[in-house]
């Protein structure tokens, strides 16, 4: 059903959660920024739709304890409830040992139940690519399929996949799905290697995701499914020291290749429209962080739209102030990572 501003507004008006004022807001991406940032503006009585086209794949990811706390602090139930038990993860950097406590969360099953406690708190979540986004003079116009979506106000929370301006350089992430041995336990390691970095994640259900983390300043990975197969299998040959259980694990599928270097995405806001999550800051998610940050960064990002929307303060220097917290975050993150992996990006 395509859904007309002028409906959207006096449905709205209808409710009395209108404390903010009732706007139109189009949130692109259904991912945990985008979700929180959704679910607490529909709180204030905005009246919101989210456009998410489903994450493609299936991954494990390994999560802080406290990204658990912080989703149920937002009132997403069903979404902290996905995650698995606390697992053991280990780290070697360069002959260092640490070791920490993380969730292993499978992705899709998150994803999932993020659009189910979405709905539930009455956001209008919509199945589908957005694309065709134009800002008109009356607010901005999102196509999906054959439908538009009229709004006041756009939160990009479309992750990596949202445009704008890129930096450069390149990390590659090569992912490979693999099925445990019965009797394996879950856990997360961590380990340096001489081409790069390797994150093994085994989940429950005897699922497992072995990541090999590359720079790819030589060009040498290679394109087709086939020969990066080849090429996957030829690095794993060398991990059987770190992960002896490779040996026993049998691979799932293809290996998916994926960027994630580390970025600022600008311009971080725009005439009614703001960027959020790791479509304003993306992190190189080897150390495990990136959940947490892109929650964070919705969090902050909450108040200004609030602001904004209600037509309090002045918007440029609301501006001025988002865009200078998410810069001293992003420098402040990526050095920390570089202290702790002994590594410089490209910028
Ligand atoms: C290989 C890899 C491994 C990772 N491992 C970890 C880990 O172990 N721990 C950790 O904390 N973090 C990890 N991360 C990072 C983590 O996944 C992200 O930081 C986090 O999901 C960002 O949340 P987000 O809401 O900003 O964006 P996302 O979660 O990416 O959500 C964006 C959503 O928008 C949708 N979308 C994209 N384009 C469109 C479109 N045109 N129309 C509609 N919808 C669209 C996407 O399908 C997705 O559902 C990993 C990332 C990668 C790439």
């Amino acid at each position: 059903m395509q859904l007309k501003k002028e409906m959207q507004l006096s449905k709205a008006n209808e409710t009395d959660r209108n404390s903010d004022g009732g706007k139109v807001v189009l949130v692109l991406g259904g991912g945990p920024a985008g979700v929180v940032a959704a679910v607490r503006l529909a709180d204030l009585g905005h009246h919101v739709t989210l456009v998410n086209r489903p994450r493609p794949g299936e991954g494990l990811e390994a999560v802080p304890r406290h990204v658990r706390e912080q989703l149920r602090a937002h009132g997403l139930e069903a979404s902290a409830d996905t995650f698995g038990p606390l697992v053991k993860a280990r780290t070697v950097w360069a002959g260092q040992k640490s070791s920490a406590q993380l969730h292993v969360v499978h992705r899709r099953l998150l994803d999932q139940a993020l659009l189910y406690d979405a709905t539930r708190r009455h956001v209008n979540v919509v199945d589908g690519i957005a694309g065709g986004i134009v800002r008109s003079d009356t607010g901005w116009r999102v196509g999906v399929g054959e439908f538009n979506y009229e709004g006041d106000f756009l939160v990009e929370a479309r992750g990596r996949e949202a445009g704008g301006k890129e930096g450069g350089g390149t990390v590659i992430c090569l992912t490979m799905r693999y099925r445990m041995p019965g009797d394996c336990e879950p856990f997360v390691e961590v380990f340096s290697f001489e081409k790069g970095w390797v994150r093994f994640i085994a989940g429950e259900r005897r699922e497992a995701a072995l990541q090999i983390y590359l720079s790819d300043d030589n060009g040498d990975i290679p394109a087709g499914s086939f020969a990066l197969k080849n090429f996957f299998e030829a690095l794993t040959g060398g991990l059987s020291a770190h992960l002896p259980l490779l040996a026993e694990a049998k691979p799932k599928g293809e290996v998916e290749r994926r960027n994630t270097v580390s970025r600022l995405r600008e311009p971080l806001i725009g005439m009614d429209s703001i960027r959020i999550g790791e479509a304003a800051l993306a992190l190189e998610p080897l150390p495990g962080s990136g959940l947490e940050q892109a929650l964070e960064n919705a969090e902050i990002a909450l108040p200004v739209i609030r602001a904004w929307l209600a037509g309090a303060g002045d918007k440029q220097q609301l501006a001025a102030g988002y865009i200078d917290r998410v810069k001293a975050d992003f420098g402040a993150l990526k050095q920390s990572r570089q202290v702790r992996f002994g590594r410089s990006e490209n910028k």
